[in-house]
């Protein structure tokens, strides 16, 4: 499915409205993460759209984004849920935020009760900065974890919030990748034709296995594998062939 086949439905009908934002069982990468481990993993799929991911054009990331691939490529319910809660977000901001942090709370309580740590996922298709709404600031006691394209939040999220950069090689996009480059954030990049060893002059570890692993490889490059016959074929900047990673250096 391509991105031009899903239409955008208003919510002009509260029958629309998604029932439920946070979901704990509809993402591989998620599950992975969960598994085997004292914690309860929820994650939000938003449909990406400009405005929820604002640097998607300068790093030319928005073809080949996952939300093409794994069961959206089969489904086409899949995406059109996705598009259902950016619509609701972009339309009705303030209920949005009322039923996210009521399932929020309620997934808290939920872990809780378990014994185990909340964690979630605000933004497993989008880039929303959560940290100007307040979301981690008011539940210091999930752990929340992102991708980001915005190299201006990195170091400005709580102590709760951690992210990782997402890296493209497009031109336009330079500026934040230097940025990102002089802390030791995490920096994620999507590779075809397999794993290098090094990329930028950093270690590259196998970031396909979890996210919360990931998290912890500071100074390093988290390489995930391109998924998705699009994004296998994409020539984007945002996929670096690994054949040819040693040609693109830090100051490309
Ligand atoms: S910023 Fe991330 S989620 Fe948004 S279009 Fe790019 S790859 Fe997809």
């Amino acid at each position: 499915m391509t991105s031009s086949a899903v239409k955008l439905i208003p919510l002009k009908n509260l029958s629309l409205k998604p029932a439920k934002l946070l979901s704990r069982d509809s993402n591989t990468k998620l599950i992975k993460t969960a598994k085997n481990k004292p914690i309860v993993l929820a994650g939000l799929s938003l449909m990406p759209t400009p405005v929820l991911c604002p640097s998607s054009k300068n790093a030319e990331c928005f073809e080949p984004c996952l939300k093409n691939s794994g069961l959206a490529a089969v489904y086409k319910s899949v995406n059109e849920s996705r598009q259902r809660k950016s619509d609701y977000y972009l339309q009705d901001q303030e209920a949005f935020l009322t039923q996210l942090r009521r399932e929020l709370f309620n997934l808290e309580k939920y872990a809780r009760k378990h014994d185990k740590k909340a964690v979630v996922r605000l933004n497993v298709l989008s880039d929303v900065a959560w940290e100007t709404h307040n979301i981690p600031q008011e539940f210091p006691n999930i752990f929340m974890y992102d991708y980001t394209k915005r190299a201006d939040r990195l170091g400005k999220t709580p102590a709760n919030y951690k992210l990782m950069f997402s890296y493209s090689a497009a031109p336009k996009y330079k500026t934040q990748v230097d940025i990102a480059l002089k802390t030791n954030t995490p920096i994620t990049v999507v590779f075809k034709n397999g794993l290098p060893s090094a990329f930028l002059g950093r270690e590259v570890i196998d970031g396909d296995k979890s996210d919360l692993d990931n998290l912890k490889a500071l100074g390093k490059i988290v390489g995930l594998r391109a998924k998705g016959n699009l994004a296998k074929q994409s020539l984007s900047p945002f996929i670096i062939d690994s054949l040819k990673a040693n040609s693109i250096s830090i100051a490309a």
